[in-house]
């Protein structure tokens, strides 16, 4: 299998910092201060610097994976991503409380991998994201539950205690992603 560069705990280093120098201190974060002197409370956070790089690299190189974070920046939710060596699958999107009436969450990404497929899987579990976003009765892991049993497809649990869903809408984006990262890479490549 063709592989842009394995991502990993132990390869933190050049790529990935490469990708946040390109993409700017202020790709994570919109504009800090806009006009009316407020401040913009970044939704969509790295709790890792592996997280941070995915998130650069996917605002950088992927228009859908760009749309999905502003989405969410824009929603009344706060997420924060993460990477992890010990996750089953490729990703996950959990319900993890509330700050006031803001509901939190946290995407963990399962590492090693390659870059590509890493950022797709971000962009998979950010759909997930805008899904509970535009969901409001979903206010925990009940709700949360009740409302992919209605919307998604259930998946097979892999523990007695985790209901796991999916849905076609989060694959879809994720194949498109897939797509907008090669395309783009192989256009690099031609110049
Ligand atoms: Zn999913």
């Amino acid at each position: 299998m063709r592989c842009g560069g394995m991502v990993g705990a132990a390869l933190v280093g050049a790529l990935l910092a490469t990708a946040v120098a390109a993409a700017g201190p202020q790709a994570l974060t919109p504009a800090a201060t806009p006009a009316d002197g407020s401040e913009v409370v970044p939704h969509l956070r790295h709790a890792d610097s592996i997280a941070a790089g995915l998130l650069a690299e996917g605002r950088r190189r992927s228009a859908t994976f760009r749309a999905l974070a502003d989405a969410v920046q824009a929603a009344d939710v706060l997420v924060f991503v993460e990477t992890s060596p010990r996750l089953r699958g490729a990703g996950s999107t959990v319900f993890v409380g509330h700050a006031g009436a803001t509901r939190i969450l946290r995407v963990r990404v399962a590492t090693p991998g390659c870059l590509n497929a890493l950022v797709a899987t971000l962009g998979h579990e950010l759909r997930h994201v805008v899904e509970i976003a535009e969901a409001g009765d979903v206010q925990g892991e009940e709700s949360m539950a009740a409302h992919y049993e209605r919307t998604g497809l259930r998946l097979p649990p892999q523990s007695q205690d985790v209901r796991r869903y999916e849905t076609v809408a989060a694959l879809l984006v994720e194949g498109r992603i897939l797509d907008e990262l090669r395309h783009r890479a192989s256009k690099v490549a031609r110049r």
